[in-house]
This record gives structure tokens, C-alpha cells and sequence, in this order.
């Protein structure tokens, strides 16, 4: 039977969670498919259950949920579970997307204090599901929501679930990694075009796994940035790092630059540690480079305030990837930063095969004008531009011409 969404109808009155799961084992019994779930968070619930208090946030949910009951036909049912999210079972199929789309927008609005607005997740039941699986897919299509704003409905695509799976066995994976210390470093010099001097070493992790071989850290450092695991990776990096370069005699002439994330420098306690760690192996600020992207100086006051802390005992910094984000001379001249690696991106705009001469003279122009010193062109691929990097008076360049990334045993034999 089709719902009846006409508007004088009584509003369907909530059914208790366990009650309503119940009902959707009933129905997966009695009908298999044909029918769907979903699940909607009030956004910012905590914040606003947090900072008004209980009353305030439950004549919110009352009042979501009379708007959600009123959208319902009298084969629809309705929760409300206790983390304060709407379970809600459509009895049928017909114009899901138009009937969840009113469902978000009807659920939004205003109650005394609070604009509350609704986020959908939902999946349709499928032969062989039962409540847990049905519900799992409309508890991830949620997540995905949340993670795409409020407003948003999202349905459980095939790919949401085994892109899901996936993203789990790599966190649990890479935990297991970091915690066993597998993690290693690979080490990619720095080079003066003036000479042809190595200057300095730049440190990337590297992640080898037995069965995934070596994962590339475009797909691990995001997800260490999302589990919170890259300050762990952040400090191993950087201890390893410094005892490598104890060790193959980096020397005290060539710096150690280190990546660090948005999340590490989010972080109280991370130029203590920077610090704490130099000082252990005996080596002095000016020898570490910290390599940040400008958005996270731009994002975050805190950031900058570690920064700062960390050049007043010598540690330089430098901005990563200059020209992938909204690069600028605001950043350049405002932030707390010693020099800038301009991406392969920004670099060969417009002709592939060598540098934007134009770029480089812009680029060096407002960095002389903002006092940035340390100028590094990145990704340089081929004697031709490191030939015209030099000629238009570019200090600094690395990239795979002048030196793969490789472990410390090969990387700091380059130098000696
Ligand atoms: P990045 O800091 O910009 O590092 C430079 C990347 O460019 C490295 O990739 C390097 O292998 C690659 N590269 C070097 N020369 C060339 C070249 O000539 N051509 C091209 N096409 N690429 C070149 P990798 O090692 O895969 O690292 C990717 C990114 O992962 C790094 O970009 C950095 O943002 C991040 N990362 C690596 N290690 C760490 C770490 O220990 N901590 C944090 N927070 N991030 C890290
Ligand atoms: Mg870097
Ligand atoms: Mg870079």
C-alpha cells in the first residue's frame, strides 16, 4: 500500500526504538524489500543539547519530530532514539528522493532559541538483509552525510559500504603499524642551484606492509590525519629522522626539513615535543626545517602560536605545496614563516615540459619583498629545468632529477 502523505491526516505518532526495530524485522520477514530506512541527526545536536541544556534540546527534538510525523503516511513509523537521531521506516519506495528531500526540509526549523536543521541517511532494504544490515547502511550513508553539511540526504550506494570496509582495515592497519613501529623514513635532498650543493633533506614516511606493499602517503597520512595517529607518526618520523641523520652523517651543514599536519600543530603540545626531541639528540633549532601548508596557518591562531614558539628557538619554517591553495602575499607577509616550497603545480602552469618563467619572477618578488629567504621550486624532474630554474636565480630546487626519496643508508651517501 502506497503512504498517504495528504496533509490532513493525523501525524503518526513515534514508536519506542526497540519496538520499531522490531517492526523492521517484521517487515523484512513479511516483505524482504520494498521498503526503507532512514536515519536523521539534528545538526550540532551536542553543541546545542551541550551549551542550552536538556529542556532546550528536547523541545527541539519534540518539535523535529511533530515536523517529521506530519510528512509520514499511517504506514510510516518513527523513533526517536536516545542519542537524540530520528529512525525512521518509510513503508514504501515511491519518490524516496522527493519524500526524504521534504522529509530534511520539513524536520528543519526554528523553535524558541534554536534553528534546528536535519542531515538524512538512508538504504532500502534489500533480500537477505536484517535489521542490523539494513540499519548499518543507513547509520554509514548518515556518516557520509554529516561529513557533506546539513540539508543533505545521502542513500547507501554499493560503493559507501565497501569504501567503508575499506577505510577501517587501512585505520586498524595503520595503527597496528605505528604502534609496532614499522613506519620508516626515506629521505629526498634539497639542492643549491648555485654549485649544486645538497643543503638539506626532506623527511617522508613511508609505510611497507606485508600484504598492501608500499602504501603511498596520499592514501596513509590522510587517514593518520583522521584517526588523530599522524602525531604519533609525526614524533616516530621525526626521532628516526634525527638518529638517521646522527647516524649517515647528514651533518650539522644540511638542515632536516619535517612535514607536519594541520592536526599536529591543533595540538598543545607539539613544538614542546619538536623541541624536546632536538634536544635529546643533541641538535640545534636552525638545523630542522617544519614544512606546513598555508592552510593551516591561514585556519588556525594556535597553529601560528607553535610556530612562533618554535622559530624563537631557531626551527625554520616553511610554507608546502606554495600555489595549490589560495597562495598569497597576505600569507607571505603576515604569517610566521622563513621560506617557501613553490609546487610543480604553480611552477608549470602553462607549459608542462618547463618553468613559468613569470611565475618564478613573481614568486621571488614577493618573497624578497616579505624578508622569505629559503625559496625551494619542488618536483623538478629534468636537467633543462633545473637549467632554468638557476638561470632565472631560483636558490633552492628538489625533485626526482636531483634525487629520489630514498632510505637514510643511500640518501646521506648523496652527501658525503
Ligand atoms: P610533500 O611534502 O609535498 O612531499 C613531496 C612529495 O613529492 C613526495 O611525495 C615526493 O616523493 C614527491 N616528489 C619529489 N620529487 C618529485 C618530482 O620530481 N616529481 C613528482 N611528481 N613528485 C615528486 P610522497 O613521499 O608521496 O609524499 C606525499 C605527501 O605526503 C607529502 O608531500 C607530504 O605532504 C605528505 N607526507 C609525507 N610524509 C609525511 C610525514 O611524515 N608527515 C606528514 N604530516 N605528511 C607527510
Ligand atoms: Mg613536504
Ligand atoms: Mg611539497
Amino acid at each position: 500500500m502506497t503512504a498517504d502523505l495528504t496533509a490532513c491526516a493525523p501525524p503518526v505518532a513515534p514508536t519506542p526504538p526497540a519496538t520499531l526495530r522490531a517492526h523492521i524485522t517484521t517487515l523484512l520477514g513479511k516483505r524482504r524489500a520494498g521498503f526503507a530506512v532512514a536515519r536523521c541527526a539534528v545538526f550540532d545536536y551536542r553543541d546545542i543539547s551541550g551549551s542550552l541544556g536538556s529542556v532546550a534540546a528536547t523541545e527541539l527534538l519534540d518539535h523535529i519530530g511533530g515536523r517529521i510525523a506530519r510528512c509520514l503516511g499511517t504506514q510510516d513509523a518513527w523513533a526517536v532514539l536516545p542519542d537524540g537521531d530520528f529512525l525512521v521506516v518509510l513503508a514504501t519506495t515511491d519518490r524516496l528522493d522527493e519524500r526524504l528531500a521534504e522529509l530534511v526540509h520539513a524536520g528543519s526549523g526554528w523553535t524558541s532559541d534554536v534553528y534546528g536543521q536535519l542531515t538524512a541517511g538512508a538504504a532500502t532494504a534489500r533480500a537477505g538483509d536484517d535489521a542490523d544490515a539494513l540499519l548499518s547502511r543507513a547509520d554509514l550513508a548518515l556518516a557520509r552525510g554529516i561529513r557533506r553539511g546539513p540539508a543533505t540526504v545521502t542513500m547507501c550506494a554499493p560503493d559507501l559500504v565497501a569504501d567503508a570496509r575499506a577505510r577501517v582495515a587501512l585505520d586498524a592497519d595503520l595503527r597496528r603499524a605505528v604502534e609496532a613501529g614499522r613506519l620508516t623514513v626515506h629521505y629526498q635532498p634539497v639542492v643549491a642551484l648555485d654549485g649544486g650543493a645538497i643543503v638539506g633533506y626532506e623527511a617522508l614516511a613511508r609505510w611497507p606492509d606485508q600484504q598492501r606493499g608500499w602504501v603511498p602517503p596520499d592514501q596513509f597520512i590522510p587517514a593518520a590525519e583522521r584517526t588523530g595517529l599522524i602525531c604519533d607518526i609525526g614524533e616516530q618520523v621525526l626521532r628516526q629522522a634525527l638518529a638517521d641523520r646522527r647516524r649517515y652523517g647528514g651533518g650539522r651543514h644540511t638542515w632536516l626539513s619535517v612535514n607536519v599536519s594541520p592536526v599536529q600543530l591543533d595540538n598543545d603540545g607539539f613544538a614542546t615535543m619538536l623541541l624536546g626531541e632536538l634536544d635529546r639528540a643533541g641538535a640545534e633549532g636552525d638545523e630542522v626545517r617544519v614544512e606546513v601548508t598555508e592552510s593551516s596557518l591561514l585556519a588556525s591562531a594556535h597553529a601560528r602560536a607553535q610556530l612562533v614558539e618554535l622559530r624563537k628557538n631557531g626551527v625554520r619554517v616553511l610554507v608546502d605545496d606554495f600555489g595549490t591553495g589560495f597562495s598569497g602575499l597576505a600569507s607571505l607577509r603576515r604569517l610566521p614563516i622563513d621560506g617557501i616550497k613553490i609546487s610543480r603545480e604553480l611552477l608549470h602552469d602553462e607549459q608542462p615540459g618547463l618553468p613559468d618563467p613569470t611565475v618564478v619572477r613573481a614568486v621571488r618578488l614577493l618573497a624578497a619583498g616579505a624578508g622569505v629567504t629559503e625559496i625551494i621550486a619542488e618536483g623538478v624532474e629534468s636537467a633543462i629545468e633545473v637549467r632554468t630554474l638557476a638561470a632565472l636565480g631560483m636558490p633552492y630546487a628538489q625533485g626526482f632529477h636531483l634525487g629520489r626519496p630514498a632510505p637514510a643508508s643511500r640518501a646521506f651517501r648523496w652527501h658525503d
